[in-house]
């Protein structure tokens, strides 16, 4: 398994990502956090396209600062002591805990660098196709995001080179 310092400019990888925690779902996640099991770095990951069946997905990853998984761990541990699974489908006893916990992951995500790579998977942590986000690349992930819907996962293979 490849550190994910060691990703190729584009090709095919086994997930460095084992661990988890998931903000968005919708028939498998759509966005979360990750930590690489090898450096430990943590990685927001977005979902922008999907195909029909909403079986292949394509994510933006973007790198968080140190430790960012750890300290959302903590905080869900210190608002959620009772829940085993740590995220999605999230339980709130009070709205203000709903409120502290949407405040905490939008600053998370606030801190995220720029669009890195572009990932297809069945999830972020199944075997994925890869490929570094260049300035075409960005300005598609750019346009998508600006889009009510998620887009056909078709146009992105494109950018793939293997
Ligand atoms: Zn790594």
């Amino acid at each position: 398994m490849k550190c994910c310092s060691q990703f190729p400019l584009s090709g095919r990888i086994s997930s460095p990502f084992t661990r988890q925690i998931v903000l968005g779902y919708y028939d498998g996640a759509t966005e979360g956090i990750v930590k690489c099991s090898v450096c430990m770095k943590s990685w927001y990951y977005r979902m922008i396209a999907w195909d029909s069946r909403q079986d292949n997905r394509l994510f933006v990853l973007r790198l968080l600062p140190e430790r960012s998984f750890e300290s959302l761990e903590q905080f869900l541990q210190n608002v959620q002591p009772n829940r085993g699974q740590l995220g999605f489908p999230w339980s709130f006893e009070s709205e203000s805990e709903k409120i502290a916990t949407d405040d905490f992951v939008a600053r998370m995500i606030k801190a995220a660098s720029t669009p890195a790579w572009i990932v297809v998977g069945k999830s972020i942590i199944s075997p994925l196709r890869i490929c570094a986000v260049t300035q075409e690349i960005l300005d598609a992930i750019l346009t998508a995001e600006s889009g009510s819907t998620y887009e056909n996962i078709e146009k992105w293979y494109e950018f793939f080179r293997d």
